[in-house]
């Protein structure tokens, strides 16, 4: 073969023909077909069945962000709406670590046994940990993964707050619709989720651990305030002193705290999710605040005014989204804050350009 290498001067050297490679696409593959969109009432239809496939796709819907697959999600819901409402929800919360995972996995199974169905959803605006979600995991709820009136849902993928909370919130109406007459919803005890948990549920758990230094630091007051039931988790072996102690102290400083208003006292109970201790006591409690706000009209109440904030909160995203989509906003955005930036135009007059501008290509 003719090749400078193999000149002679480069003797012991030779270069030699190559081997032609296999083309790196299978032949044999069939190219992919595009899914076709089912339609709304398919997904109607299949989701009143209680089909928990079709449910899942109708959730991945609800989770897109491609208007196409909105126009149809938002149809769904509307639907499922009239279905929907006759659930127990159960806001579920704690520090990583604290045992939510462990917990929801043996809460479940109490509250199957009981029958019924019971939806497991998550809102974690973080995670970008499992490709969307605290959730993702599904050896971590090994028991209730694989149990077949258990529908586990990971959090929509990381987005701002407000539109990941929305997503779960629709997607609890999708769930009840479905059958599902628990929704736990689950978020991670660290930030502002707790709020919007507190908004889309009827009872709010917070998990708590002993043993910890001070038992009331690093739990934000409002979260505590939050609280419906505060449940503190591996009152097993050695630690069952330490979680008693901690019952007391919780117990003491709920006392400093405002009535709620829904007249409940928030009760402080202990419990071992992994030895299966204590589990019955946890739910005679949550049956127990559903009976009291039953009777006292606090159930209807609260629902309407989670209605409420949720029409406001759509329209607030959407009144945000609209102005910061807007090309021409984003342009005058980016110059006018170098403006202000350089002192050359406060941040007052800055601002009502911008929305003067706006308001003007409205008309
Ligand atoms: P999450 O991060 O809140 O979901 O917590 P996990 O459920 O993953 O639990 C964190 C760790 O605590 C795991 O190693 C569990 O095995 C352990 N754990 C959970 N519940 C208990 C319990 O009741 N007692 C004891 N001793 N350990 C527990």
């Amino acid at each position: 073969m003719k090749h400078i290498e193999n000149d002679d001067q480069f003797g012991g050297l030779t270069v030699n023909k190559g081997v032609t490679q296999p083309p790196v696409v299978n032949p044999y593959l069939r190219t992919r077909r595009r899914r076709v969109l089912p339609s709304a009432a398919e997904l109607v239809e299949g989701i009143l069945k209680g089909d928990t496939t079709i449910l899942a796709r109708a959730v991945t819907l609800v989770e897109s962000l491609s208007p196409d697959h909105q126009a149809i999600a938002q149809e769904v819901i509307e639907k499922c709406l009239p279905h929907s409402g006759r659930s127990r929800r159960i806001g579920i919360t704690g520090v990583p670590g604290a045992g939510k995972s462990t917990s929801i996995d043996v809460f479940g199974l109490h509250v199957l046994r009981r029958g019924g169905k019971l939806a497991v959803l998550a809102i974690d605006p973080s995670s970008e940990r499992t490709k969307g979600s605290i959730l993702g995991d599904k050896t971590r709820m090994e028991k209730l993964s694989v149990h077949p009136d258990a529908f586990i849902r990971p959090s929509p993928s990381a987005g701002s707050l407000g539109g990941v909370a929305r997503k779960t919130r629709e997607t609890i109406v999708l769930c009840e619709a479905a059958g599902f007459d628990n929704i736990f919803v689950e978020t991670v005890g660290v930030g502002q989720s707790e709020t919007a948990v507190h908004s889309m549920v009827d009872f709010f758990l917070l998990i708590q651990l002993a043993g910890t230094g001070d038992e009331l630091q690093g739990i934000k007051r409002g979260i505590m305030e939050m609280a419906d039931g505060i449940v503190i988790n591996k009152a097993d072996g050695d630690n069952i002193p330490r979680a008693q102690l901690a019952q007391a102290q919780f117990r003491s400083a709920l006392h400093l705290f405002p009535p709620t208003a829904s007249g409940w006292q928030p009760e402080v109970l202990t419990y071992s999710g992994y030895f299966e201790l204590g589990i019955p006591e946890v739910w005679d409690m949550i049956d127990r605040y559903f009976e009291f706000v039953d009777a006292n009209g606090y159930f209807e109440r609260k629902r309407s005014e989670q209605a409420r904030y949720w029409m406001y909160e759509t329209i607030d995203s959407q009144l945000r989204a609209h102005f910061y989509n807007n090309p021409e906003i984003e342009r005058m955005l980016a110059e006018r804050e170098i403006r202000v930036l350089n002192n050359q135009q406060s941040s007052f007059t800055a601002a009502r350009d911008i929305l003067d501008h706006y308001f003007e290509s409205m008309k």
